[in-house]
């Protein structure tokens, strides 16, 4: 559900992209930043119970610095990072309730792609979407949202109930939509991370989306819902790079 997919690697590392490698280095070295105060709050809605999430082939990974600072920025100082041993589950997705896979295509992203791409998936962690579909998928089955402490006995609901997606899928439009523009904003204020060196780059490439029922847009339709969100990223982009 929380999956960005295609877009494989692209060779070769721009002039561009090495300078923002350059102003990450730098990053590297500053004090961890405290929250960011135009990051929305956890929701307070129901915390279901998530146990470990099978990740077969998995490893865990070490985070780099740039990764750290956008989960600190979202209030996640303990989110675990790990690499999947193929690209079977897309680039990146989150798993409830708190670790963010990255394929192996998607490590050899150039850096600010990449952090678009994990600043989206701190943010399903962050906004707690698992614990948002649960909710949803429960209470439009026409059950209370108390039925169940765990989290994977409510996502069950879904097996095989195509109906259900249905209902649900404008709630996983929106959580994506949110994922991009704070996940944008996440990499453009933990790495200097214009809007177009990440996320708008790492859509140009992207042919995936859409389907019914799906819960990414395309790729255009990404891009242009970003657009709004430009000059903030501009702005935190500036203040981290100087
Ligand atoms: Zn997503």
């Amino acid at each position: 559900m929380f999956t960005l997919s295609g877009n494989p690697a692209r060779p070769g590392i721009r002039h561009a992209a090495w300078l923002l490698l350059l102003a990450c280095a730098d990053c590297i070295h500053a004090a961890p930043p405290a929250r960011a105060t135009w990051f929305p709050d956890s929701p307070t809605f129901r915390h279901y119970t998530w146990d470990d999430q099978p990740c077969p082939g998995c490893k865990a990974l070490n985070p780099q610095a740039a990764w750290t600072r956008m989960a600190q920025l979202a209030g996640l100082p303990a989110l675990r990072f790990m690499v999947a041993a193929d690209e079977n589950g897309g680039q990146a997705h989150a798993l409830a309730p708190d670790t963010v896979v990255l394929s192996p295509a998607a490590l050899k992203l150039e850096s600010c792609q990449l952090a678009f791409l994990v600043g989206h998936e701190i943010v399903h962690i962050a906004q707690r979407h698992f614990d948002e579909d649960a909710i949803a998928l429960s209470v439009f089955s026409g059950r209370p949202a108390h039925w169940t402490h765990e989290g994977a006995a409510a996502m069950q609901l879904i097996d095989g109930n195509f109906g259900l997606a249905l209902r649900v899928s404008h709630l996983w439009q929106q959580q994506e939509q949110d994922a991009d523009w704070m996940g944008a904003l996440l990499a453009a204020q933990a790495c200097g991370c214009s809007l177009e060196a990440g996320a708008l780059a790492y859509f140009r490439d992207d042919d995936s989306g859409g389907g019914m029922a799906a819960a990414h847009a395309s790729s255009t339709q990404r891009m242009l819902q970003l657009q709004p969100f430009s000059e903030s990223a501009q702005r935190l982009a500036h203040r981290a790079l100087h």
